[in-house]
């Protein structure tokens, strides 16, 4: 499951490793500590206030604001025929921060610090160890999401 998500090597990926399951269900999960209630994204199995590793998804919206981007002209291994592309740190409404690709709504050359998005899940066609990855939209975007 993970393994859409890249090379699975630490153990506790493994345990919120669902998430790439509801990212491929266009889902964007974050984590509620059933102990103290302290929300995360990306999610955590284990709670950084209480220590708790009881834990349970919730949803978010992935509203959020550029923080950083930059654009990638040499490209890591497997991602040659990408370039050139542009990444952003987008902080999250509710809380958590997430790299991603700034996709085909914005464009390339329109991105800027502080401007309002929305992180959309998206199914990698491309490249083939990688199925689950997220893009950086205008908002309002909306996409393809599987039932509840
Ligand atoms: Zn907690």
């Amino acid at each position: 499951m993970f393994s859409w998500f890249g090379k699975v090597s630490f153990v506790q990926f493994t345990k919120v490793s669902d998430f790439a399951v509801f990212l491929k269900g266009g889902r964007l999960m974050g984590s509620k500590c059933k102990g103290c209630g302290a929300t995360a994204f990306p999610p955590r199995a284990d709670c950084a206030e209480c220590m708790s590793d009881e834990f349970e998804y919730r949803e978010i919206s992935g509203k959020g604001t550029v923080y950083t981007f930059s654009r990638i002209d040499a490209a890591p291994t497997g991602f040659e025929d990408e370039i050139p592309y542009t990444v952003a740190v987008i902080d999250l409404v509710e809380g958590g921060r997430l790299l991603a690709w700034v996709g085909e709504t914005i464009g390339q050359d329109k991105v800027e610090i502080g401007m309002e998005v929305q992180v959309v899940p998206r199914i990698f066609e491309e490249v083939e160890q990688i199925k689950v990855y997220y893009s950086v939209e205008a908002p309002g975007t909306t996409w393809g999401k599987e039932p509840n």
